[in-house]
């Protein structure tokens, strides 16, 4: 069946907006009975069954006229453990796919170029974990490509990001999650589609930066090659995001007899958290395993394990919002959000999220 609906998007759908079939099938009117057969191309997907689905689950009727492919979990930088229930995992696969799609889509209807090339790529050997010394010299050719200087904090670490032309987009499905959960996604090793950061917006700003530099760091690192594992990959984009954020020109300053508080003005100066400046001093052997110990001790009797002091201010992205402003503008220098949804076939509700118009959600789901 060649339709103009396309029947594995039903499937997408419901996930995208949290739904079972009996769900989708009370909302839409139609039976259960009558969803599975559609979901499985047992039976013709003729337009008024795509409008009673998109009617239910809050798609655009264009979204069943679009393909794709799924996005398998294990081509996502999200990290997960045995735990991480299926569902989550789910969401946030098929919310990247849907962004993907989108971006893929503006970035043809504006004749943008793909941007991957501005970025340096890692090409030391295959599943070999890298040493610190390639780590800081890759973070350090990444500051020079996104033209930050080789010294001194990166003001704003998701503009750098955006001025290479890959979009930094809150996700809404890593939103409202439990704290052992993801905080950042990326598609390093994708050739077909054009880069993008995810990431969830309910944390402070200094984590923010952090999982940004993070994803980078895959992007830079993960691209091309790939450490014997996923732990040794983890450890290299976090030791990425530590030395982007605090580059070895300037780590010299770390060193063993620096007090706790002089992390904390160092904080406030970077834009990076105590807890990640004292890895960094660790990872660089600035401190030894006793002094770091003494450190986080004295940090949990401050109660700052569970929230450090010094605000770190939100960063926002604007680059999805320009590429939506510039494909689909209205007669006010603001979207068109009805011809958006239309011509992406996403919701008006995610390319608002996505664009950094809306937030999540105000209020937890029912
Ligand atoms: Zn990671």
């Amino acid at each position: 069946m060649n339709g103009r609906f396309h029947p594995e998007r039903i499937v997408l759908a419901r996930t995208l907006s949290g739904m079972t079939q009996k769900q989708t099938a009370e909302e839409s009117g139609l039976s259960q009975a009558k969803i599975s057969k559609l979901e499985k191309s047992f039976l013709p997907f003729a337009e008024n069954d795509a409008l009673a689905i998109a009617f239910a689950t809050g798609m655009p009727l264009s979204f069943f006229e679009h393909t794709g492919s799924a996005i398998p979990m294990s081509e996502l930088t999200y990290r997960r453990t045995s735990k991480t229930p299926m569902r989550e995992l789910a969401a946030v696969s098929a919310e990247c796919r849907l962004l993907s799609e989108t971006i893929d889509g503006l970035a043809t209807t504006l004749g943008i170029a793909n941007p991957r090339g501005k970025l340096p790529y890692e090409t030391y050997y295959q599943g070999v974990t890298l040493p610190l010394e390639e780590i800081e010299a890759m973070a350090d050719a990444t500051r020079a490509a996104l033209g930050v200087a080789p010294s001194g904090p990166v003001r704003n670490v998701t503009r750098s990001i955006e001025r290479t032309g890959i979009p930094v987009v809150r996700l809404s499905s890593m939103d409202h999650s439990g704290s052992g959960r993801s905080e950042g996604v990326c598609r390093p090793g994708d050739k077909e589609h054009r880069w993008f950061v995810g990431y969830r917006g309910d944390v402070s700003g200094d984590r923010s930066r952090f999982t940004k530099a993070h994803e980078l760091g895959h992007l830079v690192l993960h691209s091309r090659r790939l450490p014997g594992t996923r732990a040794a990959m983890e450890k290299e984009a976090q030791e990425f995001a530590g030395a982007f954020l605090f580059p070895s020109l300037d780590a010299g300053m770390l060193s063993r007899s620096m007090p706790l508080r002089t992390y904390m003005n160092l904080k406030s100066g970077w834009g990076i958290s105590i807890s990640a400046l004292i890895e960094r001093a660790w990872t660089r052997k600035a401190i030894d395993a006793d002094r770091r110990k003494s450190l986080k001790i004295q940090m949990s009797m401050r109660g700052w394990s569970k929230q450090e002091p010094v605000a770190v201010g939100p960063e926002k992205p604007i680059l999805y919002r320009q590429l939506l402003q510039a494909a689909y503008p209205d007669a006010h220098g603001g979207v068109d959000w009805l011809k958006a949804e239309d011509s992406t076939g996403a919701p008006v509700y995610s390319l608002s999220i996505w664009a950094g118009i809306a937030s999540a959600q105000v209020a937890e789901p029912a």
